[in-house]
């Protein structure tokens, strides 16, 4: 407890925001002069928000480590503590003696009921409990059609968006170089106790190799992003062998950077830079307001989760099929370009767009595979799987979203790794089995002369397998099954 004649402290509750740029609630906490205390809980109790898949905890581990230490270099330690939200919070509120709490908001349903009669509960206590924006470009409820209605359509809702300004700067909010520490240190619970690193079998050695948790990887990904790849980003984004994406997915998942940081930086860097046309920048600030109209969605439709967002998918034949569920997971499809994808997945817990939308539709229409099964899967081995990209996004390729793709188009996995990975510089890279075939025949070794199997080293059905359902007949039959549900409402 402080004592009579020093202030009382602030709790600052960090939850998907582990940074300290750009940080709204810290940085209110700061202009108080007051002392700190830096809050995280882990909450997977009942009434929870999701709880992270595997991968995500990986992440959270490392991101929750590199958030103490920023934080012990400016002088205060992170307090973490494991429990219902609502109880740790007021316990640690009490413990401290503060008088104020401070958060970033989310926009999940169980997020949103636990802060807001956490609020009110405090407020009660006669505390001032504050929230900010530190995770959007705008706020859900801020962006409106004319009728005052929220937006289920992309293009409208961004150029909306848009007419509403630039996003605020985020210079204001610059990380603290110091903060008032409170004496003596609050308990804390140890990182890798509660969440701890897989160890027997240890199968984040893909993950480490590629990512680095933490605002500073956040920082370092974004300057190698505005330094070779946003000055091609519209023309290759789509490739997957070409590497022209921010890979900034998982860094914003876990709020390690702000967006608001991201949009002024790449604008900031294109106009300083010729070679970076408003083509690229476009079309990169596009895929962030992409990230907004899944959050809009999310808040004002919070079932998206769970439900058909169209519900006349309700009545769609799905299929139970625990074998072809498994091979698709597995990457052994027997079509190279969804098996890369699955198999890059599985190694570094990310997968590109463009091949997202290929091994999703693959699973919902070619194996009419629910695409909650798949959402599921995706939101145990991503790192960084998100409440409203994911499922906004599995909705959209299943066609049962809000501006969805029609369901009857489905992609052809062998013509789409033709198109964007011409090359084969992608398949090799993650089917390295079928890496001496000539690129003739990469996305189809299926119709591959016997002789360039041979020197290929491929035995089709050993080596590498043969198509697990045949393209043409899988596609009539998924569009049979869609004629079943076409005019219901
Ligand atoms: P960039 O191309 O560099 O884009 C910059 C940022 O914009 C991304 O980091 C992301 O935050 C946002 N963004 C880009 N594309 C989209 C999109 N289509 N929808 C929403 N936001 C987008 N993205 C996630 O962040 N988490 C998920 O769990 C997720 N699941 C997906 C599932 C499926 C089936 C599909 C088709 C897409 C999914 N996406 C998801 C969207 C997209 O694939 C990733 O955001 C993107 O591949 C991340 O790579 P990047 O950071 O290099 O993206």
């Amino acid at each position: 407890m402080p004592s009579k004649d020093s202030p009382s402290p602030i709790v600052v509750w960090f939850r998907d925001d582990l940074r300290l740029d750009d940080n709204p609630a810290l940085a209110a906490a700061v202009g108080e002069g007051r002392p700190v205390i830096a809050l995280y809980v882990l909450d997977e109790g009942k009434g929870a928000p999701r709880a992270p898949g595997g991968a995500s905890r990986w992440w959270l581990n490392l991101s929750l480590k590199a958030l103490a230490e920023d934080l012990a270099k400016v002088g205060v330690p992170l307090v973490l503590r494991k429990g219902p939200a609502p109880k740790t919070v007021r316990q640690v509120v009490s413990e401290a003696g503060a008088g104020r709490i401070v958060w970033n908001r989310r926009y999940d349903a169980p997020g949103i009921a636990i802060d807001t009669e956490l609020k009110s509960a405090l407020r009660d206590d006669g505390l001032v409990a504050e929230s900010f924006n530190g995770a959007l470009l705008a706020e859900p409820w801020d962006v409106k059609t004319g009728e005052g209605q929220p937006y289920r359509v992309f293009s409208p809702f961004f150029r909306a968006m848009n007419v509403r300004g630039a996003p605020a700067q985020p210079t204001e909010f610059k990380a603290p170089s110091t903060l008032l520490p409170q004496p003596p240190a609050l308990e804390s619970e140890e990182i890798d106790a509660l969440l701890p690193l897989p160890s027997r079998p240890d199968w984040a050695g893909g993950l480490r190799e590629t990512w680095t948790p933490g605002e500073a990887g956040a920082r370092k990904r974004l300057e190698a992003f505005l330094g070779d790849r946003l000055r091609r980003y519209a023309d290759e984004r789509d490739m997957p062998g070409e590497d022209a994406t921010s890979l900034l997915s998982p860094h914003l998942r876990f709020g390690e950077i702000s967006p608001r940081r991201i949009w002024h930086a790449a604008g900031d860097r294109a106009a300083a830079r010729e070679e970076i046309s408003d083509k690229q920048l476009d079309k990169f600030r596009a895929e962030l307001g992409w990230r907004e109209f899944s959050y809009h969605l999310l808040f004002h439709f919070p079932d998206i989760g769970h439900a058909n967002f169209q519900p006349r998918f309700d009545a769609f034949p799905w299929r139970s099929d625990a074998e072809q569920f498994r091979l698709w997971t597995k990457g052994q499809t027997g079509y190279p370009l969804v098996d890369a994808g699955m198999r890059e997945l599985w190694h570094t817990g990310y997968m590109h767009n463009r091949v997202r939308m290929v091994v999703a539709s693959f699973l919902i229409k070619h194996l009419m595979i629910d695409w909650r099964e798949g959402e599921a899967w995706f939101w145990d081995t991503l790192v960084d799987a998100d409440p409203a990209n994911n499922t906004a996004s599995w909705q959209w390729v299943a066609g049962s979203g809000a501006d969805a793709a029609p369901y009857f188009r489905i992609f052809n996995p062998t013509s789409q790794g033709e198109k964007f990975d011409p090359d084969g510089i992608y398949v090799k890279r993650w089917v390295p089995e079928l890496a001496r075939l000539p690129a003739s025949h990469i996305y189809k070794p299926h119709e591959a002369p016997r002789e360039m199997l041979e020197r290929a080293g491929i035995r089709l059905g050993d080596t590498y397998p043969r198509p697990m359902v045949e393209h043409a007949k899988a596609r009539q039959r998924a569009l049979d099954a869609f004629q079943t549900i076409k005019n219901a409402s």
